[in-house]
């Protein structure tokens, strides 16, 4: 089992994913990039703060917020992330934050989230 950090795109989280139901239900019944793992506990979905995307400080924030009270070892960026990157002028680009988030923070990072 591992315990995992999603991170969304603060334009689409909650917005046009709808309470991230997607996500969650993926990560529970182990679809998409979660079959890649036994079981996925998301501990957080965490969003990018908004663009231009400053996912470094928050995660920084989060780790913060997080310690003491539990840990994570995986980074799912979401589809959100992906679509946004793709469809809509998003300044971010997946493969280059998880190069980043990977160096600064030490996490195995994936890139997608649910199947649908
Ligand atoms: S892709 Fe996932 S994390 Fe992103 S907004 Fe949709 S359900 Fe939430
Ligand atoms: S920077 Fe990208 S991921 Fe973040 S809110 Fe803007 S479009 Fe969404």
């Amino acid at each position: 089992m591992v315990k995992a950090v999603i991170l969304c795109c603060d334009l689409i989280r909650d917005k046009q994913c709808i309470g991230c139901e997607r996500c969650l239900t993926a990560a529970r019944k182990k679809l998409g990039e979660f079959e890649k793992f036994d079981n996925v506990e998301i501990v957080g979905i965490v969003s990018c703060g908004g663009c231009p995307g400053n996912y470094v400080p928050r995660l920084k924030l989060f780790n913060k917020w997080i310690d003491g009270f539990d840990d994570y070892d995986v980074i799912f960026i979401g589809n959100c992330i992906k679509a946004a990157t793709s469809f809509s002028g998003c300044p971010l680009d997946p493969g280059e934050m998880a190069h980043i988030i990977k160096e600064k923070f030490g996490k195995e990072v994936i890139i997608g989230t649910h199947p649908w």
